[in-house]
């Protein structure tokens, strides 16, 4: 359960739940009519499964597609999905259903929150990001030119359906990026977490069904707390700004790329992760035992971690303007999670500038 004033909802994960959904969605839709909105590689994948159990369960439903990847969360392709769901003829109670990964959650969420000033919305996660971080929380919007996820608006769902047989067409490298969400939360505040990411991680990464279950189960009940104690991320510390635990560094080195594939968002929160450790380290903050262990587990699958694990050598001083571009930033100072330890984050708002140069040239990025 996430438990938020006003509108509580409940998580449902398991192996193949993707077969009965239709029944376990039909008593969440006020009028028994669904939008469905996927991309066209999930499309191809789990999306007759899915529209099989609502004609079983007698849901009037009505499926649009879009292409995969993060172009699709664009102002043109809301517009276009919104024009078309108004055209359909959808009414207060009409629920948008959430087919595919972070991209497809995000967008569907914020034409949700908007269509007709808010409308019924139920999230069914088929990355492994989507089911450890995305879908639950209530975050969802769409890309600017200035930036990512500039446009959006806080719109929680009715319902959470993670099934993790879903992942097992998802690539290794989609799997991986997801996972690195999950030794993010264990970073945060659950050291037991981390703990069952260096036994269980290889397992989660083979695909192992218990494994996968569990992995998506402990991190949803992290997140579902974090996101009780601070809804909308309005803690001056602590609360819901602790889940970007290593995200400065990952915007900074995703920007870079583009968001054109070379480089996915949880990659760079797996080297993130390591630099937002190195950095408490070098601050003194941190013991270095604790840097050596989250690099022993990073390394062990195989993950990204320094700055020979991206496609082309990037630039200090460019990634520190990426990180001051950055919309957390405050009063001209970059704001930083560390860590005192591995399981206990805090939110630090004077680190200087020149501590973070020093670390990316220790680290082998270019001048
Ligand atoms: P995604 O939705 O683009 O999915 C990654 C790729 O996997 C896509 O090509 C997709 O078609 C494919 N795919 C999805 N499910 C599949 C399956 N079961 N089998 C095979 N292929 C499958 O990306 P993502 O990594 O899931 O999510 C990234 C997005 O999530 C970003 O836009 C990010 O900003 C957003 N995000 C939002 C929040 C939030 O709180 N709202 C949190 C983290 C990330
Ligand atoms: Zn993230």
């Amino acid at each position: 359960p996430v438990s938020l004033v006003g509108h509580s909802y409940e998580v449902l994960i398991g192996n193949h739940l993707l077969e009965d959904a239709g029944l376990r969605i039909r008593p969440h839709l006020p009028n028994g009519q669904a939008i469905i909105l996927t991309d066209d590689t999930v499309a191809g994948l789990h999306l007759p499964t899915l529209e099989d159990s609502f004609r079983r369960a007698g849901i009037r439903f009505h499926t649009i597609t879009v292409p995969a990847g993060e172009g699709s969360k664009s102002f043109s392709r809301f517009e276009a999905v919104m024009e078309e769901i108004l055209t359909h003829g959808i009414e207060r109670g009409s629920t948008i259903i959430a087919l595919g990964g972070g991209v497809i959650g995000d967008l569907a969420g914020f034409v949700a929150a908007t269509a007709l000033r808010g409308i019924p919305f139920i999230q069914i996660p088929t990355t492994l990001l989507a089911q450890v971080d995305s879908s639950v929380g209530g975050k969802t919007g769409i890309n600017a030119m200035a930036g990512k996820n500039l446009i959006g608006a806080f719109w929680q769902p009715r319902l959470v359906l993670a099934d993790t047989a879903a992942l097992g067409t998802l690539p290794r490298r989609q799997l991986v990026a997801g996972y690195a969400e999950i030794v993010k939360s264990g970073l945060i505040a659950d050291a037991d977490l981390f703990a069952w990411c260096e036994r269980n991680g290889q397992a989660v990464l083979d695909g192992q069904a218990e494994a996968l279950g569990e992995a998506v189960r402990r991190a949803c009940a992290f997140k579902a707390g974090v996101v009780q104690e601070d809804e909308r991320e309005q803690a001056s510390s602590g609360g819901r700004a602790l889940l970007n635990l290593g995200h400065t560094f990952a915007h900074a080195f995703e920007a870079e790329f583009h968001y054109d594939g070379r480089l996915l968002h949880g990659e760079a929160v797996s080297m993130g992760l390591h630099m937002a450790l190195a950095l408490s380290v070098r601050l003194g903050l941190a013991p270095a035992e604790d840097l050596a262990r989250l690099d022993a587990h990073l390394h062990a699958l195989d993950m990204p971690v320094g700055a020979t694990d991206l496609p082309h050598r990037l630039s200090t001083e460019t990634l520190l303007s990426h990180m001051k571009r950055d919309k957390k930033m405050r009063d001209g100072k970059i704001t930083f999670v560390l860590l005192r330890r591995i399981g206990m984050a805090f939110t630090c708002r004077d680190v200087a500038t020149n501590d973070v140069r020093a670390l990316l040239l220790d680290e082998g990025f270019a001048p």
